[in-house]
């Protein structure tokens, strides 16, 4: 039964002189504001607040709270998205006085504890992705894609070199693509094989003194590792361009390789996704980049540095791109991702790497008995099944499946994306699920395929709103409540 106070807004729920807290009697002379503020700036008549009772606005947010499915509530096997449970010990932690009670303008001798943690930080995404240099600036993993092109756009000014072309696989993320405009460079597509690794051919044809970049996903978004790397990264830098590494998925091979190693010559972290900071629903993320050592003089300014047991921010950087982001960064996200880092230490690290490739192969091996896995029989850390044969049959889409999902009680994987599969389901459960989950999963799906394709078209059946228009749900939403507008 979905409750009142959840489905009205407060407005509608606020009675005349209903209050949260009754203040005493006011035993000092009492002022007319119209003394103390000039006239100007006084309201004409006070400001329409609803009035409440405290317990209506407990209930009233408790409530809309959980209209929502979220980590802590269901399991979310949003593919790319690497929504693992985010443990309560790094919220614990990110709040101690020490990191939320600093002021971003305070004088650096009074937050050396803070400035230690983000230049170890610094030092464990380093060594994590096999690179030099980091800054922790860049608030999401577009923003580290956007500053470290940028970077590279430097490296080449000062070079002197016109280099003017970003090469993307078709099956990277929109952003990269995105990313690579916004820095001032041409994006040009580079051809997937149908096992959804890179055409070499084709890569090779679009290799030129133009080339500035190659952006590459790897483990790439189909879950497959691209194994032809180090000869993809020699072609590359023989043709005297950079490999660029979008390390959204990091979650699949922390401990076990090194994008430095393989290759890359700069790379984003998605802290939020890897190291557990929540998120979704456009919460905050980060997207520190490591860059080898002749970007280092590029990266944004300032880094954190250390000099006769001092921390300080190192702003002295004549080449840098400048900043990027004020301040620190997304500080909050960064002390939950050192925190996940340090309680893991290299083992657990890789043993969550290998937890979360294990459960996609598990998943992978159920999935594939329901739907086709193009790429299958084995992936890294996610997967991608198709319902395109579903659809011709039985005229069930993936957006069908995905709404049916949710009366089931499991948040839809991503859907159509990669671009190159077809009604593509983008399935990655992550390290933290236990084989019973993953089990009632794949029988939720087999029970949804099993069903009249008129019952899974109509779904969701059970959810506080069924199937909006998506189009005009955006365009003209409905602000006020089914019960005030009479709908
Ligand atoms: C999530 C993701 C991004 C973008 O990261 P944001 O933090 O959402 O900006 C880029 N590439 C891939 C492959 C991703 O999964």
């Amino acid at each position: 039964m979905r409750n009142r106070q959840a489905t009205s807004t407060l407005f509608e729920l606020s009675r005349p002189g209903r209050r949260a807290a009754r203040l005493p009697a006011c035993d000092v002379p009492v002022q007319p504001l119209a003394d103390l503020l000039p006239a100007r700036l006084l309201a004409a008549a006070p400001p329409d607040l609803p009035e409440l009772f405290e317990g209506d606005v407990v209930r009233h947010f408790t409530n809309l709270s959980t209209e929502n499915m979220s980590v802590d509530t269901h399991f979310y096997p949003l593919g790319s998205c690497t929504m693992k449970y985010n443990p309560k010990r790094n919220e614990r932690l990110a709040s101690l006085p020490g990191f939320v009670d600093v002021h971003p303008y305070q004088p650096v001798s009074t937050m050396q504890g803070l400035l230690q943690l983000l230049y170890e930080l610094q030092g464990l995404l380093a060594e994590i992705s096999g690179l030099d240099a980091v800054s922790l600036q860049p608030a999401a993993g577009a923003h580290g894609e956007l500053a470290a092109l940028m970077v590279a756009a430097a490296y080449f000014r000062d070079r002197g070199e016109q280099r003017t072309e970003v090469l993307i696989p078709d099956s990277a993320h929109g952003t990269n693509p995105a990313s690579a405009v916004m820095a001032g460079f041409k994006a040009v597509t580079v051809k997937s094989t149908p096992e959804g690794f890179v055409d070499l051919a084709d890569l090779r044809s679009k290799l030129s003194p133009a080339t500035a970049v190659f952006m590459i996903t790897n483990p790439n978004t189909l879950g497959m590792f691209d194994g032809q790397i180090a000869e993809i990264a020699r072609w590359v830098h023989d043709a005297g361009g950079l490999i660029y590494l979008d390390g959204a998925n990091m979650n699949a091979i922390l401990g076990i390789a090194r994008p430095g190693d393989f290759g890359a010559d700069m790379m984003h972290f998605n802290p939020h996704k890897t190291f557990s900071g929540p998120h979704g629903g456009g919460g905050p993320g980060a997207g520190p980049i490591a860059v080898r050592d002749r970007l280092a003089p590029y990266l944004p300014a300032p880094v954190v540095g250390l000099a006769a047991d001092k921390y300080f921010l190192d702003a002295d950087r004549p080449k840098s791109i400048g900043r990027v982001r004020s301040f620190f960064g997304n500080t909050g996200v960064l002390v939950r991702a050192y925190a996940y880092i340090r309680t893991h230490g290299p083992a657990g690290l890789r043993r969550v790497s290998e937890t979360a490739v294990l459960n996609a192969n598990y998943l992978l091996s159920r999935v594939q008995q329901l739907l086709p896995v193009p790429q299958g029989p084995r992936c890294m850390h996610e997967f991608v099944a198709s319902a395109s044969a579903v659809k011709a049959e039985r005229g069930i889409t993936a957006t069908d499946i995905a709404k049916r999902l949710l009366d089931y009680g499991f948040h839809p994987p991503t859907i159509y994306f990669p671009l190159t599969v077809r009604e593509a389901m983008m399935i990655e459960p992550t390290e933290t699920e236990s084989k019973e989950t993953l089990d009632a999963f794949a029988a939720a799906l087999a029970q949804i395929l099993g069903e009249p394709a008129d019952e899974v078209r109509a779904a969701p059946a059970s959810t506080p709103i069924s199937r909006p228009d998506e189009v005009r749900a955006a365009r003209e939403p409905v602000l006020a409540s089914p019960s005030s507008t009479g709908a």
